[in-house]
C-alpha cells in the first residue's frame, strides 16, 4: 500500500507498506514497515514512540497527544528509506515544515537523511552572507522541500564534509547553491570534484571560528569541524552512548584503522566543545569541562579495546 500525504496542492508519497508492517509495531495508526534500514533516525528523534527493538525499529508507543503526532511526522518525513507509515491521514506539514530543526544558537539539524549515507544526520548553520554566510555539515537527501526552505534561509555558501560515507547529494547541492565543498584528499576528495581539498594531519583554520580537525580511524580521510569553540561536528568518530552515559566510538565500524581512530580522539582532548553533533548516533551537550572529561573517558576506553 501507499500512503499519500497532502501539503498544500502537492502531494508527497511515502512507500510504507501496512502489508510489510512489522509484528513489533504496537497496534495503532503509525508503524514501520520491513524495508527499515535501522538507522535509528526515527528512535533518536522520538524515542518516546520509535524504539529499537533489535536490527529493525519500530513503534512502541502511538502518539496520543498533537506534540506526539508531530514528532512522529517528523520521524516520517527524516526516514531515508520510507518505512514509517500512518493509517490515519496527517498533515505532511506536520513533519516537513519542522525541518530544519533548530538546536542552538544558530545551528539546525536538517532531517531528510538519505539512504545513500545510511540515513546519517546532516546540520545547518545560518549566518549573513557578511559572515560568510550558511553552512551545510554532510549532505542530507535533496527533497524539494528541504531545499526550498534552506534557500529561504539563505542558501548554502560551504558544504563540510566530513567523510565519503556521508555526502550522499552533496553534488546537487553544489549545483544548486554553487557552495564550495571541503573535504579531506584521502577520501577521494578529488574524485568527487570536491574544491578546497584539506590534506594531512594538521589541523586547517578555515574561519576564524571554523577549524577543520583530520582524525583517521573510521576511513582514512575523515574530519571533524570545530566551530565556535562549542560545536563539535563529528560524523561518524565519536558520539554520545545512551547506554553507557558518555562519549564513545564506533570500534565495527572503524573500517581504516581502530589504533588510529583512538589517535585521533585523544588529539580532540585539546579542543574546546560543548555540543557533539553526529552522523550516526545520539547528539550530546554539557558545559565544556564536563565534555572533556566524556571524552578522557572515552579515550581510556578505546586505548583498552582491541
Ligand atoms: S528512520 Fe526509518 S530506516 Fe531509520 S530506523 Fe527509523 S524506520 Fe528504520
Amino acid at each position: 500500500m501507499i500512503f499519500v500525504l497532502f501539503c498544500g496542492s502537492t502531494y508527497y508519497v511515502f512507500v510504507a507498506s501496512l502489508q510489510q508492517r512489522l509484528p513489533e509495531n504496537v497496534p495503532g495508526d503509525f508503524f514501520v514497515d520491513s524495508t527499515c534500514i535501522d538507522c535509528d533516525t526515527c528512535s533518536q528523534l522520538a524515542p518516546g514512540i520509535f524504539r529499537d527493538h533489535g536490527d529493525q525499529c519500530s513503534v512502541h508507543h502511538q502518539p496520543e497527544s498533537a506534540a506526539e503526532t508531530q514528532l512522529a511526522m517528523m520521524a516520517l518525513v527524516a526516514c531515508p528509506t520510507g518505512s514509517i507509515g500512518a493509517i490515519e491521514r496527517h498533515d505532511a506539514h506536520l513533519g516537513i515544515d519542522a525541518f530544519p530543526l533548530l538546536l542552538a544558537d544558530n545551528v539546525y539539524f536538517c532531517g531528510f537523511t538519505s539512504e545513500s549515507s545510511f540515513g546519517a544526520w546532516s546540520y545547518l548553520i545560518t549566518r549573513p552572507a557578511s559572515e560568510g554566510g550558511n553552512i551545510l555539515i554532510d549532505s542530507p537527501r535533496f527533497a524539494t522541500q528541504l531545499v526550498k526552505r534552506i534557500e529561504a534561509m539563505g542558501g548554502v555558501s560551504r558544504m563540510l564534509l566530513t567523510h565519503k560515507d556521508d555526502v550522499a547529494a552533496h553534488d546537487l547541492f553544489r549545483d544548486r547553491f554553487n557552495c564550495e565543498r571541503v573535504m579531506h584528499a584521502d577520501d577521494g576528495a578529488s574524485r568527487l570534484g570536491v574544491e578546497r581539498v584539506i590534506s594531512g594531519e594538521e589541523p586547517v583554520q578555515l574561519e576564524n571560528d571554523l577549524l577543520v580537525i583530520p582524525t583517521p580511524g573510521h576511513t582514512r580521510g575523515h574530519v571533524v569541524f570545530l566551530y565556535r569553540n562549542k560545536f563539535l561536528f563529528t560524523g561518524d568518530h565519536l558520539a554520545w552512548s545512551p547506554r553507557k552515559q558518555t562519549l564513545t566510538a564506533f570500534r565495527s565500524v572503524a573500517w581504516y584503522s581502530w589504533p588510529e581512530q583512538t589517535r585521533s580522539m585523544e588529539k580532540l582532548l585539546n579542543c574546546e566543545f560543548q555540543w557533539v553533533l553526529p552522523g550516526h548516533g545520539d547528539m550530546h551537550n554539557d558545559d565544556a569541562q564536563t565534555m572533556h572529561d566524556h571524552l578522557a573517558r572515552c579515550v581510556s576506553w578505546m586505548k583498552a579495546v582491541k
